[in-house]
Formats: C-alpha cells, sequence, structure tokens
C-alpha cells in the first residue's frame, strides 16, 4: 500500500488520552528488540518515525499513529525487558489490558515473533491473551533472512503446532533485510480495516 502521510498522533498511557474511536485500529506487540519498530517503519515507507529502540523496554507508552486520516496503527511498548522493574511491568500490564479489551475500534492485533527461536513463554501468553479475547490475529515471524532459505518455510507449521494455533491464524515470515513479507502483512490489514 503506498502510505502518503504518517504522524505519530499522541502517546498515551491512559483511555482519557486515547484519541478519538473513530478510525479502525492495528496494534503491534512483541518483545523488547523482535523488530517491531523497523516493520513498522518499513510498512509505512519511513526510516525513523517509530523509534528504532536503543534502550529496549524504555517506552512504556502507547504510540498512536495516524495514517492517512484513514486509520491507525499502535505500537505497543516491547515486552520482556530484564531490566524493567516488577511496578513498571505490573504498569505494562494494566495498560495494554485496559487497551486490548476495552478498545472497541481495534480491528486486528500483530504479534512479532524471533523466527530464528521458539516462541518465549511470554510469546506464547500474549498469544493466548489474544486469542482469549477473540481478538483477529496475525503472527509475524521476525528476522527470518539469518534463517537457511531451505528452513525458512517450516517457520510457519513450527509456530502454528508451537503455539497452537487454528487454521484461520495466519504466519507470515518478515525480513527489514531481504524485503519480504510487507505485502503479506499488509493484505492482512488491509482486510481488517475495511
Ligand atoms: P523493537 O525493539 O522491537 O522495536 O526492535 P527494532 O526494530 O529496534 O530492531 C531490533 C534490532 O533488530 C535492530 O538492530 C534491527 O536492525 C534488527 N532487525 C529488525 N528487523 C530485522 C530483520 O528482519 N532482519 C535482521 N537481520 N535484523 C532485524
Amino acid at each position: 500500500m503506498k502510505i502518503h502521510q504518517a504522524d505519530l498522533q499522541i502517546s498515551a498511557v491512559s483511555p482519557q488520552q486515547y484519541p478519538p474511536a473513530i478510525l479502525s485500529e492495528i496494534a503491534f506487540v512483541g518483545r523488547s528488540n523482535v523488530g517491531k519498530s523497523s516493520l513498522v517503519n518499513s510498512l509505512l515507507g519511513r526510516k525513523k518515525l517509530a523509534r528504532i529502540s536503543s534502550q529496549p523496554g524504555k517506552t512504556q507508552t502507547l504510540n498512536f499513529y495516524l495514517i492517512d486520516q484513514k486509520f491507525r496503527f499502535v505500537d505497543v511498548p516491547g515486552y520482556g525487558y530484564a531490566k524493567v522493574s516488577q511496578q513498571k511491568r505490573q504498569d505494562w500490564g494494566k495498560m495494554i489490558e485496559t487497551y486490548l479489551t476495552q478498545r472497541d475500534n481495534l480491528r486486528g492485533v500483530i504479534s512479532l515473533i524471533d523466527g530464528r527461536h521458539a516462541p518465549t513463554q511470554l510469546d506464547q501468553q500474549m498469544v493466548d491473551y489474544l486469542k482469549y479475547y477473540q481478538l483477529p490475529l496475525l503472527i509475524v515471524a521476525t528476522k527470518t533472512d539469518k534463517i537457511a532459505k531451505g528452513r525458512r518455510q517450516q517457520i510457519k507449521a513450527t509456530f502454528k503446532r508451537q503455539l497452537q494455533l487454528g487454521d484461520q491464524d495466519q504466519v507470515v515470515l518478515f525480513s527489514i533485510v531481504e524485503h519480504y513479507g510487507q505485502a503479506e502483512v499488509w493484505q492482512w490489514i488491509t482486510e481488517k480495516i475495511s
């Protein structure tokens, strides 16, 4: 998809700060350093709109990006960063839960998982959570360029089995380095927001 305008509309913590719930939203979740900023920037054709994390785990706000005045991406702060305090972890949990369970205009969640390894326990928890709330879910396996070409396609089946995904749950292989996966991700997003 060709994007003309994409701007950070607001960084929010609580629902009072969210923008009006009139446009469709797609949220992005994943472990710190999984490649979330890279994916968001690549989808939007921007180099630095979503900040590539120099300090993983630092951002603890929901970042709402307004795209072509038509829909929004919501960048959810990454989980699993070891140095985050217990208190911050709890605040994070509440903030995410509130957003994911109370946002009527949320049309789908893209869950990023490092394609080089088996999903972590936190990845699994996030996927279980999204399924429990019946949120439309797309799994994006990141950094798959680092895997031998012949083994890449297996990741889809492996993730489906490990994460106990259903037939309707799609896994897309993505690489910022070798530039693949973008069209499939856009196709999924377009379906959800239209
Ligand atoms: P975030 O913390 O989830 O936002 O992750 P970033 O987008 O900041 O990426 C973390 C690191 O992984 C950076 O050094 C990126 O350059 C690298 N990275 C992200 N996507 C890919 C990818 O598809 N392939 C490879 N090889 N590296 C990637």
